[in-house]
């Protein structure tokens, strides 16, 4: 699959979400390099269509994005992101508070991208 700024296989919501990100992103100096939508993978949290990975060149322009998009969580319908060895939720999880950067262990730092998952 050739590299895409439109994620493929995600809601309606999440399309136009992403197409704003990606829209804004670069008309402020930090663009985002390409996208991924939908992945079939067993174990990926993308099964749920809701999900996208925003893949960056600088750590910079994922520093600028990850703040952009916590100003930005309501009317984009965010309810977690991971980036840089962290992750942000919008949602109740035991013992974590609420939009607090926690760390992420995960054995894929996302260091090379942002992965974000919508409300629809
Ligand atoms: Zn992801």
């Amino acid at each position: 699959m050739a590299l895409s700024l439109i994620p493929y296989g995600v809601t309606v919501w999440t399309k136009e979400a992403a197409r704003r990100i990606v829209r804004d992103c670069k008309a402020e100096g930090h663009p985002v390099d390409h996208v991924w939508g939908y992945s079939s993978s067993p174990r990926s949290d993308h099964r749920n269509h809701r999900c996208v990975d925003f893949m960056i060149t600088s750590k910079e322009d994922g520093d600028w994005i990850r703040d952009y998009l916590t100003r930005h969580y309501i009317e984009l319908q965010i309810r977690y992101i991971i980036w840089w060895g962290h992750q942000w939720r919008d949602y109740w999880h035991s013992g974590v508070p609420w939009h607090a950067w926690m760390r992420y262990y995960g054995t894929n730092q996302h260091h090379d991208h942002l992965h974000v998952e919508f409300d629809r």
